[in-house]
């Protein structure tokens, strides 16, 4: 089967260089893509319908014979017109096609076919246009319909294939091995492919897929093991000393066991493995993630490391930068913040402090990774909610330095079966307890017409001397009826709070803007907040015990819960308001998922039922290969593939070299495809 991928798909019959470029268009470029090229979906031509019960409009598959000579005409408008008629033993229908020169060599007079497509019924009798069509003998049953291209039929598709497939070798080096097959009771692939383009039955069908969604997912998980190893050469970095008790006097608070536990497990990592760490730590908002970097950090500055320290936003550098620079204070670390919105000169100081090692500890947004940036030691780089880092991104941090230790950690909590994927290359610690003291947010859902009185609850919090958050979706006003940020707030100082001091906060800002109005906030001088999604990530003011989220049928459930995770933070009760006028029952079912709990796995999960697993990602943002037949939100043939992943990484001795190979090579195959080459 290899071999295949490297047999152009113009030596097929039929297929010239013309159309071999209508193929490239579909990313088919050889016979072996072509065979992985999976019906979208299929039509069934097992029941075959008598013309006169055909309905007008109707899609169906008739049986006729062909009863008049098959004859091309040009029209006035230069197009090429085959007109025909067939007959079955209830009536006659008239076929007509357009543009198609292989037509009348592809069907002869007083030959019977099938014929399916939609039929027209009008006074002059039946009419099908471009029906497709098939000799009886080989067709009763279901046939594939392809994705398309302009200019590309579905026939077409459907004869390379069947080429194709003709040319499968006898005995097939099949990617998933014997044993596998056997132990999950697995089709073979011979089998599978044959019937995932034309099956002969539902049921066949169902086996084929079953077997290359299995493999598809197999091949992915295995993959993303060989990611996680792939770097794993001698670490030189290891910790002499460990200072985590010494850290631990350094905090106003005690840490959790989830936090110390998960602090332990770097250190470890760090200290006693051969390798470099490669640890993700996931915890709901609030779980305290932010102590467990600044532990690593103290660690590796201690031991004479450089620590690198990323935040997705500015903002949350600058506040990373704050917190960590108040719990080192008096020991003598040099701490520098490195953010794209320095001027040209800050930034070149900074980076000569890194590069000759004056710099300790370096926090910053995703300039850190920027060529610019050189670093005289780096042990170990931290990234913040790591969802927003791919996989491809993390294969670059990996690249500064002597493969320096990795930390990553992410506030959104992922399904189960969904992180056996995505963090397939990571150790994971999971945070699963908040600090004590920490209360519910008590959230609800109203419509806009209550608006008035969330309003005045907020006040009420106001008067007291907390302070509050309104989200909404967009920044500027454009799309219709959504609230946005500044002309929300506009109206709120007129309306409601027209005493108190609101502050607007979205991603068009100047950064010198947004962060002096976070420090407004911080300091307690705004009381109210209007902001986009930006405060969405890690944003800490503990006096915040309000949040109000307009539009938030706009909002994925997981987002929400970010969002949420802003208030909450400091000793007094809290509560969040999801204002949405929409009426759909499943949106307002979904929306109260949020008031029944405030467990981040729980809402993933549920979001994860409900919207599939885009909302994790942003938009393909994990950086993983594109899959052909598999669905992430596939849950049960993913743990499925989990199992089988595991046995084969847990037995090899039971695989021959052919089938590690043949398996490496869909590896490969699969993780370079589309040009990332994430895996060389
Ligand atoms: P997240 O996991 O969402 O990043 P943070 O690290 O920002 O959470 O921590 C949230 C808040 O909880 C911060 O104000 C932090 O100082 C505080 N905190 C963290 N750990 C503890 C703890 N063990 N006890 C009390 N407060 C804690
Ligand atoms: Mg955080």
């Amino acid at each position: 089967m290899g071999s295949l991928y490297g047999v152009n798909i113009e030596t097929l019959n039929g297929i010239g260089k013309r159309r071999a470029e209508l193929f490239n268009k579909l990313n088919i470029y050889s016979v072996g893509d072509l065979i992985e090229f999976y019906p979208r979906r299929y039509e069934d031509w097992s029941v075959i319908i008598p013309i006169e019960d055909a309905e007008d409009n109707q899609t169906v598959c008739i049986k006729a014979t062909v009863s008049s000579y098959i004859n091309s005409v040009r029209t006035k408008g230069g197009r090429l017109l085959t007109k025909f008629s067939a007959f079955d033993e209830t009536g006659a229908v008239e076929i007509i096609y357009f543009n198609n020169k292989y037509i009348d060599s592809m069907l002869s007079y007083g030959e019977t076919y099938l014929f399916y497509g939609k039929i027209n019924r009008n006074i002059s009798g039946y009419q099908m246009i471009s029906p497709m069509f098939s000799k009886k003998e080989n067709s009763n049953g279901m046939h594939p319909v392809y994705k398309q291209t302009q200019g590309l039929q579905n026939r077409v598709i459907e004869n390379a294939v069947k080429t194709a497939i003709s040319m499968l070798p006898k005995v097939i080096n099949d990617p998933l091995p014997n044993v596998i097959r056997e132990k999950f009771n697995l089709c073979d692939y011979d089998f599978a492919i044959k019937n995932i383009h034309f099956p002969k039955s539902e049921n066949d069908l169902q086996k084929a897929r079953k077997r290359l969604i299995c493999q598809e997912l197999l091949i992915l998980m295995l993959g993303m093991n060989n990611l996680k190893n792939r770097d794993k050469t001698k670490t030189t970095l290891k910790l002499k000393k460990d200072f985590t008790e010494e850290f631990y006097s350094l905090l106003p608070y005690t840490l959790t066991d989830a936090q110390k536990k998960t602090i332990k497990a770097c250190i470890d990592d760090m200290m006693f493995n051969s390798c470099s760490m490669n640890r993700l730590v996931q915890g709901d908002v609030g779980s305290g993630k932010t102590a467990v970097a600044a532990a690593v950090c103290y660690n590796a500055v201690k031991n004479g490391w450089q620590a690198a320290f990323m935040a997705p936003t500015e903002i949350l550098a600058e506040q990373h930068y704050q917190s960590l620079s108040k719990i080192f204070k008096e020991k003598n670390i040099t701490i520098d913040l490195l953010t794209g919105s320095q001027t040209p000169s800050q930034k070149k100081k900074i980076r000569e402090n890194i590069a000759s090692g004056k710099s300790d500890l370096i926090i910053g947004t995703h300039t850190l990774i920027t060529d610019k940036t050189e670093f005289k030691n780096l042990g170990v780089v931290i990234t913040d909610e790591q969802h927003r880092f791919g996989v491809a991104q993390r294969a670059k941090l990996l690249s500064k330095g002597e493969n320096p230790h990795l930390l990553v950690m992410s506030a959104t909590p992922i399904p189960r079966t969904l992180g056996l994927i995505i963090y397939g290359d990571l150790d994971i610690s999971i945070i699963d307890e908040l600090p004590p003291g920490r209360q519910k947010v008590d959230t609800f859902l109203i419509s806009g017409k209550l608006r008035q009185r969330a309003c005045n609850f907020i006040k009420k919090q106001i008067n007291n001397g907390n302070q509050a958050y309104i989200v909404c979706p967009l920044v500027s006003e454009g799309e219709a009826d959504l609230a946005s940020a500044e002309e929300y707030a506009a109206e709120l100082m007129l309306k409601e709070f027209s005493d108190i001091g609101i502050g607007i906060l979205h991603g068009k800002l100047k950064a010198a803007e947004k962060d002096k109005i976070m420090k407004q906030f911080e300091s307690g001088e705004l009381s109210v907040l209007v902001s986009t999604t930006v405060i969405e990530v890690g944003v800490n003011v503990p006096n915040a015990t309000v949040m109000m989220i307009e539009n938030a049928e706009m909002f994925g459930l997981s987002q929400l819960h970010q969002l949420r995770g802003r208030v909450g933070r400091g000793k007094e009760k809290s509560y969040c308001i999801l204002v949405s006028d929409n009426e759909n029952p499943d949106t307002l079912n979904r929306l109260k998922t949020l008031c029944k709990t405030n467990n981040g796995f729980e809402i993933a999960d549920a979001d994860f039922l409900q919207r599939g697993p885009g909302d994790f990602f942003g938009e393909r943002q994990h950086g993983l290969p594109q899959l052909t037949i598999a669905d992430f939100a596939d849950k049960t043939n993913i743990e499925i593939s989990k199992e089988m992943c595991n046995y084969i990484l847990n037995n090899q001795d039971e695989f021959c070299k052919r089938e590690i190979n043949t398996l490496n090579a869909c590896i490969k195959r699969l993780f370079n495809k589309g040009g990332s080459n994430i895996m060389n």
